[in-house]
């Protein structure tokens, strides 16, 4: 055995380098944390190389005097702790004294540095940790640091580096997040001499988180503000119909700090459950603050995982937090409508051009200007239009209008009859296009509805929120099927499951099962499919706990008892979901996410024709 012998700072350093700087995204990190620290409002990254050969950090923060500056390299060197009960309540982004070190031990260093109250800076080279040359330079107030060639010296971490472009995306994404953290500061970066973020520093979540995910994603989110016991949530959530397909823009802060949390996630996509297609996750920009004794920010070298005293609070703060601002909000999405391009300047725009002529300002002027050839056609169309035709509900409902006496009997008509009333609705229902749309006019707005989407919903809240478990309804003759020998097993396994669900199913030998009870929502021919559906959804094995597996049938239940796109629906059916879904507001998306309702401005149209 070789004899023991204590390792040298610089050797030390350089094992630590290994931990906290993993690559030039986790030195950008640092420096920018530092400069925050240091009160900066203005603070600018710029690369070269994904960072691998120059990254520069400029702040306009406190600044350094000439003896910190020194300092500051040193393992163990902070000025954001003193003693060991500071670290219970950290209030900095930086406590550990350690990234300078590491950083300056694997690369070659520039820094300039000055505080308000001296004349000069203070200008150092660091050469792998060790200072070469100091300089009193003339300088702004404020830190910039340089990073040249990182991991000079390591070639064995410098082998770990992937292309500059992954580097350098790596690196934008631990900067952006930074930028999200703190939007009372303006984070600049720039990739190669080109501007990539420019978030604005105006303090609003907003402002940065628009900056960093771009417009569209920023607007496809709602606003997340709750308390719950110590714990302050805030922030935003993207709409159940804007998910992606991994969990790459799920963000989370904890007193400032960005931190990945299990609990956190999954408390997260808990308040989406029934909401979300399969494989596809929310994103999410929340903040957390509560009282710093109850986490601990030093369990991780990079700072990116915390402990949480009490994980069950976290937990339901995120969920009802989340869930609460997902009730607000209108699940109604905005179509999107290609961009049309501004008219060109034609002044002898024929009049005959009804585009033209109904977009001029004064209506008169359309006819007055026009020809009599126009005038015809025009007429023509006018002629040829449908008319308002009084159908025979309609027709009925007037006539037990006029007459009072027969009202009472309305009150034992099945729901959907009732709808055919004559109080005014605020909406106006349009009718129904390729047999899956119903058309609404609602003030200014006109909506969609998806007809399947939307009965689907209804349905599986009604059986949700039913206490009592799903009516089943026996069938006279079992219907027998032979399902493949795994699905069977699964079936036959979840026996019991299924029968809170309304199913009923036995073995009947040879590998055929007999249902000899379905779902009274249900009609006998879809029993087969929806058991077929079901079991590879309990194969995929996801849905342990029970509440989810009986909305895992519920969904499969309400989908096929739904009526279908494509299906012929009665009137009254329609007005009957139009009602449902315009007046309840758990009604915005189908179980699978996708959207029930889908809106056109009203200015949307216009200036897709030009009028405005
Ligand atoms: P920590 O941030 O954990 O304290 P660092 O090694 O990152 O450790 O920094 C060491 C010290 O150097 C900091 O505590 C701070 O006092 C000083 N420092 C680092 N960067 C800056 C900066 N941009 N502006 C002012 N002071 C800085
Ligand atoms: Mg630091």
């Amino acid at each position: 055995m070789p004899k023991i012998q204590q390792l040298s700072p610089h050797v030390a350093d350089l094992i630590a380098a290994g931990e906290v700087v993993e690559r030039p995204a986790s030195a950008a990190k640092e420096l920018v944390e530092n400069a925050i620290d240091a009160g900066a409002k203005n603070v600018t990254v710029e690369v070269q190389n994904g960072g691998m050969t120059f990254l520069r950090v400029t702040d306009d923060g406190c600044g350094m005097s000439a003896e910190d500056a020194e300092i500051a390299f040193l393992r163990h060197a902070t000025s954001k702790l003193r003693q060991a009960s500071d670290l219970e309540a950290i209030h900095t982004l930086g406590f550990r004294g350690e990234a300078l070190a590491a950083i300056s031990a694997v690369s070659r260093i520039d820094l300039m540095t000055k505080t308000a109250d001296s004349a000069f800076g203070t200008g150092l080279h660091l050469e792998a940790g060790t200072v070469t040359e100091r300089d009193s330079v003339g300088c702004p107030d404020g830190t910039t640091i340089i990073v040249r060639d990182l991991f000079y010296n390591t070639p064995a971490r410098m082998k770990f580096m992937k292309r500059d472009s992954v580097e350098a995306s790596a690196l934008i994404s631990s900067v952006s997040r930074l930028a999200i953290a703190h939007p009372e500061v303006s984070v600049r970066i720039l990739r190669d001499g080109e501007e990539v973020l420019h978030s604005p520093g105006d303090g609003k979540l907003f402002s940065a988180v628009y900056a960093v995910l771009g417009r569209q994603s920023a607007q496809e989110m709602v606003e997340v503000g709750s308390h719950w016991e110590n714990y302050t949530l805030t922030g935003y959530v993207s709409k159940p119909n804007a998910t992606r397909g991994n969990r790459a823009n799920q963000l989370f802060f904890v007193n400032g700090r960005h931190v990945r949390s299990k609990t956190m996630t999954a408390a997260l996509e808990e308040a989406y459950r029934n909401q979300l297609m399969v494989g596809r996750f929310p994103s999410c920009v929340l903040h957390l603050t509560l009282p710093e004794h109850l986490v601990d920010v030093n369990v991780h070298p990079a700072k990116v995982e915390v402990k949480f005293l009490n994980e069950r609070d976290l937990f339901d703060c995120i969920r009802y937090g989340v869930e609460g601002a997902l009730e607000k909000a209108s699940g109604r999405v905005e179509m999107k409508l290609p961009k049309q391009e501004p008219l060109p300047a034609t002044p002898n725009m024929p009049v005959s051009q009804p585009s033209a002529a109904v977009a001029s300002p004064a209506k008169s002027t359309f006819f007055r200007t026009m020809n009599a050839e126009d005038y015809k056609a025009f007429a023509e169309v006018i002629r040829e239009a449908p008319r308002p035709q009084m159908t025979p509900e309609l027709k009925a409902a007037l006539d037990r209008q006029k007459q009072p006496a027969t009202r009472e009997k309305k009150a034992e008509q099945p729901e959907a009859q009732q709808e055919i009333e004559l109080k005014t609705e605020p909406y106006r229902i349009v009718g129904e296009v390729l047999n899956t749309y119903i058309i609404v006019e609602e003030g200014k707005n006109v909506l969609l509805i998806d007809k399947h989407a939307a009965h689907e919903r209804i349905l599986f809240e009604k059986l949700r929120k039913a206490a009592e478990p799903i009516v089943p309804q026996l069938l006279l003759t079992p219907i027998l099927c032979k399902p493949e020998r795994e699905e069977s097993a699964i079936l036959l396994e979840n026996a019991d499951l299924l029968r809170e669900a309304g199913f009923e199913v036995s073995d009947y030998g040879d590998g055929v099962l007999a249902i000899r009870q379905i779902p009274a929502e249900l009609a006998p021919e879809q029993a087969e499919s929806t058991l077929e559906q079901l079991a590879s959804d309990l194969k995929s094995g996801k849905r342990t706990d029970p509440t989810a597996m009986r909305d895992a049938v519920l969904h499969t239940v309400a989908c096929k008892a739904a009526i279908k796109g494509g299906w012929h629906t009665d009137e009254k059916e329609l007005a009957a979901l139009v009602k449902e879904v315009l007046s309840r507001d758990d009604l915005k998306y189908c179980p699978h996410g996708r959207p029930i309702c889908a809106v056109l401005t009203a200015s949307q149209l216009e200036r897709q024709f030009k009028r405005a």
